[in-house]
């Protein structure tokens, strides 16, 4: 096989992330590097990428970028937070919100699940309930859009409350930021968890994080020392926040191509970005809804940068998928966990968050699903192009 293939797939990958990239941003890969432990200017860059996160993320707090996927953020959160005997409330509503729970045992912790259907959001009453009936929980966890549902958690909601009541709150918005409103410092969200290939479309292999005074209290706190060497958040805080050096070498190219993002995302302005999302999300669901196929969560809490539709009965997900792409040109995704072979998942993020895109995608899915026996009541192209030319913007 010609590895150099691989870089020159032109294929559509319509995937909630990693997603297409764009090629000011694939080109960023490519600057002079320099030594980024030495290099004062590269400092100076980092600095300035970490400020232009926070303008995104709407906060104050500090901003960290780590080399390493966006889980590498959930778990360092954990890590940094969670000491043996500590209780966690874990809003589990879908399959990262059940990962944040396996995380919090594997540091000692002692999860308090808020459990519900994957298919809707968890209820400010419900987080009531479990703090109640749980005295002395320190930390709670929750996720802004569950992926692999295409399903938001209302966070500016739970976090007001969980904070009033002392919690030190931690939101994966990996796949929201850039792509739902969210306000960090308003909402009062301790930590916040991002990633470059959700919706700014930037190449995987970086974690993004808000910590705020109060996190940062919490673990200055803790009885018991952080287990985990490059997990420990209080590491970056006595090197690159107290003395201006990076505890670890920074993945200076990847940091190029987040810069790339965030500029784009800056260049057309955040609002317009995330009204984009909304628009198109808001015409595939229509699209979906004519044509006759099954919208997986609840309307009111579907995400803007993520479409997840029942798998129609008598298809295989995977035999369907395949065929999709191999002759189609297009990827779609399945889902994980119990939604896996039962949930496709249309990622219209960032880069793929355009009309041209998704119109060949549903355009790709007008043929192959007739090929696979499903009957469509209209093509799913022109139902979007109706519905999203009529929304405007
Ligand atoms: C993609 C994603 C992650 C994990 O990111 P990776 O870079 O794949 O590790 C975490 N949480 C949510 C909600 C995601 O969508």
């Amino acid at each position: 096989m010609d590895l150099n293939r691989i870089a020159a797939f032109d294929r559509l990958v319509m995937t909630p992330g990693p997603t297409m990239v764009d090629e000011r941003v694939r080109r960023a890969l490519a600057l002079p590097l320099t030594n980024p432990d030495l290099d004062p200017e590269f400092a100076r860059f980092y600095a300035e990428l970490c400020r232009r996160l926070q303008g995104l993320l709407r906060t104050r707090s500090d901003v960290l970028v780590l080399a390493g996927e966006g889980l590498l953020g959930l778990e360092a959160a954990v890590a940094s937070l969670v000491e043996p005997g500590d209780r966690v409330l874990c809003v589990a509503n879908g399959v990262y919100g059940e990962g944040f729970a396996e995380f919090v045992r594997l540091y000692g912790g002692e999860p308090v699940l808020v459990p519900g259907p994957y298919d809707r959001p968890v209820e400010p009453r419900q987080v009531e309930e479990a703090l109640a009936r749980h005295p002395g929980i320190k930390v709670a966890t929750v996720v802004h859009c569950e992926t692999p549902a295409g399903l938001i958690n209302p966070v500016q909601e739970l976090c007001p409350l969980l904070k009033e009541r002392g919690v030190v709150t931690v939101v994966d918005a990996v796949s929201s930021i850039a792509g739902e409103p969210l306000e960090v410092d308003a909402w009062g969200i301790d930590v916040a968890l991002g990633a470059p290939q959700k919706c700014l479309s930037a190449p995987p292999g970086l974690a993004f994080l808000t910590v705020s005074a109060d996190a940062w209290r919490a673990m200055e706190a803790r009885r018991a020392p952080i287990r985990g060497y490059y997990l420990n958040l209080l590491q970056w805080r006595r090197s690159w926040l107290e003395r201006g050096e990076f505890p670890y070498t920074p993945s200076s190219a990847d940091l190029a191509a987040l810069a790339a993002a965030v500029a784009l995302v800056e260049e057309e302005g955040l609002e317009r970005v995330i009204a984009r999302h909304r628009r198109i999300a808001r015409a595939v669901r229509t699209a979906v809804r004519a044509a006759g196929l099954d919208l997986y969560p609840v309307e009111e809490a579907a995400a803007h940068a993520v479409t997840a539709l029942r798998v129609p009965d008598g298809v295989d997900d995977a035999d369907f998928r395949r065929l999709l792409w191999e002759r189609h040109g297009v990827m779609i995704a399945g889902s994980w966990g119990p939604l896996a072979g039962r949930v496709w998942r249309i990622g219209h993020m960032g880069a793929n968050a355009r009309d041209e895109h998704v119109v060949a995608c549903l355009a790709a899915l007008d043929r192959a699903l007739p090929e696979a026996g499903v009957r469509l009541r209209t093509s799913l192209a022109e139902a979007y192009l109706a519905a999203a030319g009529a929304s405007g913007a």
